[in-house]
């Protein structure tokens, strides 16, 4: 089969290879590749120097396909449409494993992680991970199901929304513009802070309906103090910046929450983190999802409470991604789908 691999350790060495297909084994199942979508993670990952002891590697972890090989099973058969979790493997023993927020196992292992994804023609995934999908969600808008349980788990499980409350989402990308849509079935109070410069990610933005955008470049304008202590729940879904959880720290109201979905990869080093205690502020990680997340988001997409379509930018060949890769770092698109 065909994988696209990291061959070396150096960042960007990435190739398509002719590889042996994964084989089954108990608990697992082995599933055609039809959908991955291209995440910001990726991108990071390619342009960071892996541990050699991981190489060769297949990322990709937002995916759909079709159940090529299984075991006798009640659930489910060959043949059917599919999306999977994240989760490859967890440790069954630690509390958060017996609380069933899996999600949060120190031990976890994640496809297009830490073990092989979807850029590939097969994948290879615990039984344990599988969801169907209804015939009325394409296999491209299914590949979206991941990044919406992120969404998912920072809205209804990491923060507290009242109809009446002020929102703020920090960041337009996948996340943002999903965190959005999540934050618009509790509130319709919603504002969303993004750069001028992101002609694409606005457009999509205003066409689920969006309409309050604030702009980092006029942060600095005096009509912007108005939003200090203004909003009660900001989520900040930005990766590799710290700026924006200043914002965050700026703009929350005393005892409001801020939920961090971005991560900080390091660059946290100006963060002024005495807001959280003279403001009294409730900050709150969230990270990926579990089983029960899964389901929901699936049922929100099948009864349209979330658009996916509008977030993708464009679909490609896997052979076609380098292109594709080029342009997500570019921000030409939001989202870019590989089909394998
Ligand atoms: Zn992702
Ligand atoms: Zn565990």
């Amino acid at each position: 089969m065909k994988a696209l691999q990291r061959y070396q350790a150096e960042p960007k060495k990435l190739k398509i290879f002719e590889v042996p297909k994964p084989k089954v084994q108990k608990g697992f199942c082995i599933i055609k590749v039809v959908s991955s979508g291209i995440c910001g993670r990726d991108i990071e990952h390619h342009n960071t120097r892996l541990p050699i002891s991981k190489i060769p590697f297949t990322p990709g972890h937002e995916f759909s396909g079709i159940i090529d090989e299984i075991e006798k099973n009640n659930k489910f058969k060959v043949g059917d449409r599919v999306v999977s979790e994240t989760v490859y493997s967890v440790c069954n023993k630690c509390k958060s494993c017996k609380k069933n927020i899996y999600n949060l196992c120190p031990k976890r292992k994640n496809i297009g992680g830490s073990v092989n994804g979807s850029f590939a023609d097969f994948v290879k995934v615990p039984i344990s991970s599988l969801h169907l999908i209804p015939k009325s969600i394409s296999h491209d808008e299914a590949a979206l199901i991941e990044p919406t349980c992120v969404a998912y788990n920072a809205v209804f499980m990491n923060s507290k929304i009242n109809s009446n409350y002020k929102i703020l989402i920090l960041g337009i990308g996948t996340i943002g513009l999903l965190t959005a849509q999540m934050c618009k079935l509790k509130s319709q109070n919603i504002h969303l802070l993004c750069l001028k410069s992101e002609f694409n990610k606005i457009k999509i933005a205003k066409s689920l309906g969006f309409k309050k955008l604030l702009f980092f470049e006029d942060l600095d304008n005096s009509d912007y103090i108005k939003y200090n202590n203004y909003f009660d729940v900001v989520f900040d879904t930005v990766g590799g910046v710290s700026n924006t959880f200043n914002c965050a720290l700026s703009y929350v109201i005393p005892n409001g929450q801020i939920i961090k979905l971005g991560w900080f990869m390091g660059k946290n080093k100006e963060l002024n983190l005495d807001a959280i205690i003279r403001k009294s502020i409730s900050v709150k990680g969230s990270f990926s999802h579990n089983f029960k997340i899964w389901e929901k988001c699936i049922k929100l997409v099948k009864n349209k409470k979330i658009n996916l379509r509008k977030i993708i930018g464009r679909v490609d060949d896997l052979k076609n991604w380098k292109n594709s890769f080029n342009d997500v770092i570019n921000k030409k698109y939001v989202k870019i789908i590989l089909r394998s």
